[in-house]
């Protein structure tokens, strides 16, 4: 049995008061549930205020991006040990905000994952079709793509340290979230590529999130789905009653 891995990715959303008070009314909400793994991914001027409230308790921290070196002249860009500096444990790779506006890669992406995946960070490393992939029946193509160029050269025992994010573009912040039906076909083609490409313990054991649109209505069909577990919540993890009622759905 898989741990489900709730993660909530707030964007580039929340001041640091904003921040502070969100994670303190989740700590209260989620207080005591150890059965799912609960991570905040706040923007990195919150990182360090948020690492101090959650200390201690059953909330973890993540980044949702870094870079793959550890320091010197790459403006703008954060590095993984950084990240582990101010209290993470994870970061989001390939979020397809990334790909999409910040033209990042499969082959950057595999740079990174490479480079992270030794640094003690754990990887929620995102993948998923476009709308106009899925209507061309190119789902599983896409996903072979990204699962195959993203983890290129990685081994099994560097996977233990990831989490695949199934994510459809098109279900991201949209509020059209995929059906049980097509959550579950993605998530157990993703599952055997793992299979073939590191073997059946590997893929036994990576958990694999959905996320798209996930609120407190879906979260339960959603999450009963053999292969579906856990989420990376967008907008339904800006408040805190409506995060902590997702992760109580997974229980
Ligand atoms: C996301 O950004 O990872 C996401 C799934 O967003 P939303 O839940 O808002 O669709």
């Amino acid at each position: 049995m898989i741990k489900p891995v709730i993660a909530g990715n707030w964007k580039m959303n929340k001041k640091v008061n904003e921040a502070i008070e969100l994670v303190k009314n989740l700590k209260t909400l989620v207080e005591g549930i150890n059965q799912v793994d609960i991570i905040v991914c706040p923007p990195f001027t919150s990182l360090y205020p948020v690492s101090e409230i959650i200390k201690g308790t059953n909330i973890q921290l993540g980044g949702q991006n870094c870079y793959l070196k550890e320091s010197g002249a790459y403006t703008g860009e954060i590095a993984p040990q950084m990240l582990l500096d101010v209290g993470c444990q994870w970061t989001i790779i390939g979020h397809s905000e990334r790909r999409q506006y910040f033209n990042e890669t499969d082959s950057l992406l595999n740079q990174k994952l490479k480079y992270v995946v030794e640094t003690g960070l754990k990887i929620m490393f995102c993948v998923g079709e476009t709308l106009d992939e899925r209507e061309g029946n190119q789902t599983e193509s896409v996903l072979r793509r990204q699962i195959i160029e993203g983890l290129r050269d990685l081994t099994a025992d560097q996977l233990k340290s990831v989490v695949i994010a199934y994510e459809p573009v098109w279900a991201i912040g949209t509020g059209k979230n995929a059906t049980k039906e097509q959550a579950q076909e993605a998530h157990a083609f993703i599952r055997s590529l793992i299979e073939r490409e590191f073997g059946k313990s590997t893929a036994e054991n990576i958990p694999i999130q959905y996320g798209g649109s996930v609120k407190p209505e879906n979260a339960q069909e959603l999450i009963s789905q053999p292969d579906v577990n856990g989420f990376l919540v967008g907008g339904a993890s800006l408040k805190a009653d409506s995060f902590a009622q997702i992760i109580k759905a997974c229980l």
